[in-house]
């Protein structure tokens, strides 16, 4: 690993300065570095962490898969040593139907003001409307890519933290009915509030009051092979020193084929509710397609969005870029 070499090589210079100085007394003083290399993210735990998500079926809130995922994210989360809060919620969605929904939090080092916030939506979308077959528009996706893939990584970012902790405090939110949004085959208008649902809800209702973090990360659509994440606009508008703290950390880490340097316009989502109500500086890692009409891949909100697209080499790239930040505080 790069960081680790890295670090050897400064401890070796750091002795070898100490071994010329004409003091020698002083040659056995400790070299105190502000940092240790981050753990080696494990791409094969967080692909099956995506996978166990997906085999539950679509997690449409007010389903049984939804409820047992759900479960099994808080088991997950409490087997990591987080200390957990779970809200439970009832939603109303675009057309009047009532969720009943839950934002699953957990957190580490808890006493540290200083916080960083990981978070990612963990329901999957209800409707396959951007689907090609418009027969089945109407039933929900699998959402490996769009859901899965973020918490997936995020979970082996929590066994990374119950096993050795970074400096900083850290939680972890795994938002619900984000992707409950009014589908394309309505002909009511779009407004963008029928998305998120359960991010808005924390916004209004932080698990601890007054919740404040130096600055939040979400992922979204992480998992794709050959995915590509882009500065999107309104986490450069509202946190550009923690996009490029993010993307130089990608590029020092080898992995600038996914982190690219290019601008996109806003895109709704979590992380401009986070902002908004809690006034917390957040960026969305997010796959963007610039040739697909949509900006999203081909497979977005369609029967496509399966395992199949699920890349390990893209998991690490994520995983393995989020880790060197929050250890390298
Ligand atoms: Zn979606």
């Amino acid at each position: 690993m790069n960081t680790l070499k890295i670090f050897v090589t400064v401890l070796a210079c750091a002795f070898a300065s100490c071994a010329n100085k004409s003091t020698p007394d002083k040659g056995n003083e400790p070299v105190v570095l502000s940092y240790a290399p981050a753990p080696e993210f494990d791409a094969d735990s967080a692909y099956l962490y995506v996978s166990e998500q997906v085999d539950f079926g679509p997690r449409v809130p007010n389903s049984t898969a939804h409820k047992a995922c759900g479960d099994y994210l808080i088991e997950g989360l409490k087997r990591f040593g987080a200390q957990l809060h779970v809200q439970e919620m009832t939603l109303t969605a675009y057309n009047g139907d009532r969720l009943k929904a839950r934002n699953i939090i957990g957190s580490y080092n808890t006493s540290n003001p200083k916080r960083i916030l990981l978070f990612a939506h963990w329901d999957s979308r209800p409707y396959a409307d951007n689907d090609p077959d418009p027969a089945t528009q109407r039933t929900p996706i699998d959402g490996a890519d769009d859901g899965a893939s973020g918490v997936g990584v995020l979970l082996e970012i929590a066994r990374q933290i119950g096993a050795k902790a970074p400096l900083a405090g850290v939680d972890i939110i795994f938002f619900d009915a984000e992707d409950y949004g009014i589908p394309s085959f309505e002909t009511r208008s779009h407004a963008t509030s029928s998305w998120c649902l359960g991010s808005q809800f924390w916004a209004r209702n932080p698990h601890t009051p007054n919740y404040k973090a130096e600055y939040g990360i979400l992922l979204d659509m992480v998992g794709a092979k050959g995915a590509t994440f882009y500065k999107e606009g309104t986490s450069v508008v509202r946190a550009s020193d923690i996009v490029e703290k993010v993307w130089g950390k990608a590029r020092d880490s080898g992995f600038g084929k996914y982190f690219l340097n290019g601008r996109i316009g806003e895109i709704t989502d979590d992380h401009q509710y986070v902002i908004k109500g809690r006034n917390i500086p957040c960026i969305d890692i997010i796959n963007y397609d610039t040739e697909n009409i949509h900006g999203f891949a081909d497979y977005w909100h369609t029967h496509n969005d399966t395992m199949d697209n699920i890349s390990r080499e893209t998991l690490k790239a994520v995983g393995q870029t989020v880790m060197e930040v929050i250890y390298k505080q």
